[in-house]
């Protein structure tokens, strides 16, 4: 009977863990992928967030016992600072993001937001704390004004319509003849990249969380929307630590630290001067990309 039950059980616990914030259906998939279920440490009390200081201490990580992937890391991202992570396809740059959301426990070391071991407090409070834009959002097929507003329980449609403003994504709803009503999602209006994007931005400044994980498109989008959402998505950076999972190198520029990843390893660090001068990994990357740049920009004028 205990097994019959179990699918329901798990349902349960997918249903709770996306009311509490999580802000992604492909980031459910992962959770569901997930071997061993994280549990509260007995009586683990909530996560008491004062500046939102994130740290990884020599953090050791393997999905699969056999296949370590990340190995002494170490991070210190003062309270506000933003961390760009850059690196190749399978660096683990993402991985780092699902540690800090607790998707996985740590093989070794530890990782503290403002002095609390993040294993020794409730997932929910360490959650909530936490807003990820991610991606490729999927939305909910439900009105904007629904899928907006769950980035908070019981926010108004004012504070929505405030959030969406700052996402600069208000302007697009409202040329909508159903406006915040229209439903969205697979069986309704199909959002393009950028304004999924903006969606989950604007639900993010409503959930309003301490520590902020940015996932880049890797997708192109066309230059106009691109600044859009590089104006917005700065904007939700303010004033909070931020984490972003950086694919063009354009966007990490003003970040107070970059780190370079290399086969779960942080080969270089420093800002962009700073790395640009060292004309290590980082160097040909940006000048690589800089050239790609400048050949599209040449295809586009012919
Ligand atoms: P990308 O830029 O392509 O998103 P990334 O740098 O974010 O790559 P990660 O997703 O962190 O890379 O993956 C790091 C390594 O971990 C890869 O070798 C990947 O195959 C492996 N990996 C990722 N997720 C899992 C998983 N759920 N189970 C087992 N191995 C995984």
């Amino acid at each position: 009977l205990a097994q019959l039950f179990r699918p329901l059980d798990m349902l349960g616990w997918v249903y709770r863990e996306i009311k509490q914030g999580l802000i992604d259906m492909e980031q459910m998939f992962t959770l569901l992928d997930t071997e061993a279920e994280i549990e509260d440490a007995p009586g683990a009390p909530p996560l008491a967030v004062s500046g939102g200081h994130v740290r990884f201490e020599h953090v050791d990580f393997a999905y699969e016992a056999r296949r370590p992937i990340l190995h002494d890391l170490d991070l210190d991202v003062a309270p506000g600072a933003t961390l760009a992570i850059v690196g190749h396809s399978g660096a683990g740059k993402s991985t780092i993001s699902r540690i800090l959301y607790r998707f996985y426990d740590i093989a070794g070391g530890r990782v503290t937001i403002d002095g609390q071991d993040i294993s020794q407090v409730t997932q929910a409070s360490l959650r909530a704390a936490i807003g990820i834009v991610p991606q490729d959002t999927v939305l909910f097929n439900d009105s904007i004004a629904y899928n907006i507003g769950y980035g908070r329980a019981g926010a108004s449609q004012a504070e929505i319509e405030v959030a969406a403003r700052q996402a600069q994504i208000h302007d697009f709803v409202m040329s909508l003849p159903d406006g915040y009503e229209t439903t969205v999602g697979e069986r309704g209006l199909k959002l393009s990249g950028g304004e999924k994007q903006r969606v989950a931005i604007a639900r993010t400044i409503l959930k309003d969380p301490a520590i902020l994980i940015l996932d880049e498109a890797t997708s192109a989008l066309d230059s106009a929307t691109e600044a859009d959402i590089q104006s917005a998505l700065k904007r939700v950076a303010e004033h909070r630590t931020t984490l972003v999972i950086a694919h063009r190198l354009s966007t990490v520029v003003d970040a107070d630290e970059i780190i370079v990843m290399d086969q779960g390893r942080i080969v270089e660090r420093g800002t962009h001067a700073l790395l640009l001068a060292r004309d290590g990994l980082y160097a040909a990357m940006w000048l690589r990309q800089q050239a790609e740049a400048e050949a599209e920009a040449m295809e586009a004028a012919e």
